[in-house]
This record gives structure tokens, sequence and C-alpha cells, in this order.
């Protein structure tokens, strides 16, 4: 069912567009959030900032939808965990973007440090997958070639 919805969806769509599916929150400030943060997600691959960490990814996010809501300063103080385990990876990661981010003067250099920071942790994302590919058994040394490609 949903996949014939999502086929129909697709057929509507070119390649260049894209869609974003919301839930709709009950308490209608959140879902003006939800929908910036999303937004944020689309300007972030717009800008090409290609993030391998999903924790990282969210957090820039979270950052920024609270930078344009004027509310970054939230991300100042230590952040005590909720019962919401999504949310505390989220402000978790967007309190470090806040303090790698805290001096910055103008967009450009955001951006800069932003890029800066993204290298490091894409290439800590790839240098732990060898790591990983050691463990893999004798048998299955055809798949670790394939994956190493
Ligand atoms: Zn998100």
């Amino acid at each position: 069912m949903l996949l014939r919805f999502y086929k129909r969806l697709q057929n509507k769509f070119n390649s260049n567009k894209r869609l974003i599916l919301i839930n709709k929150p009950k308490s209608n400030k959140l879902f003006k959030e939800v929908l910036l943060h999303e937004f944020i997600h689309e300007l972030i691959d717009s800008n090409r900032i290609n993030i391998k960490s999903f924790k990282w990814n969210e957090g820039i996010t979270a950052y920024l939808t609270y930078y344009a809501l004027g509310k970054q300063r939230e991300f100042y103080k230590k952040l005590k965990s909720t019962k919401n385990k999504i949310w505390n990876i989220y402000s978790t990661y967007a309190r470090k973007w806040t303090i790698y981010l805290k001096d910055i003067q103008n967009p450009q250099q955001r951006k800069n440090i932003i890029l800066k920071k993204v290298k490091i942790i894409n290439k800590l994302k790839k240098s732990t997958k060898p790591k990983i590919l050691d463990n893999i058994p004798e048998r299955f040394n055809n798949t670790k070639k394939l994956i190493m490609m």
C-alpha cells in the first residue's frame, strides 16, 4: 500500500525534485521548527556539505535550526539528557557544533570551519571501516574485497 503510494509520488516528481514527508506534530510551533529543520537539511545538501556521520549531520542541522530561530545559545550550557533519546543525540552534537562555531565573525568563516570539520569527521568515518572489515571471517573474503573497492 505504502509502496504503491510512494511509486505514484515518484512518478509525479522528476529527479531534480525532492519530497520530504513530515508527521504533523501536535503543536503548531513544533511543526514550524520541524519544517525549518528539514529545510536546513536541504540547504546543507545544496551547499554540498556531505557529512557521513548521522549524529554530526543531525547536530549541524539542529544547531543551524536553532541559529535561525535565535536560540543557539541554548546549546552553550551543559545539556540535561531527556527521555527523548533522538533529541539527546541531536542536542549533544548541536552543542559540539556550537562550541566549534562560537567565535565566528561571518558566514564565510562559518562555512570554512564547517567544511574543515566535515573533512575530519568523514576521514574518521572512513578509517573505522578497515577495523570492522578485519573481523570478517576468511570465507567472506570476496565480500571484503567488494566492500573495500
Ligand atoms: Zn534531521
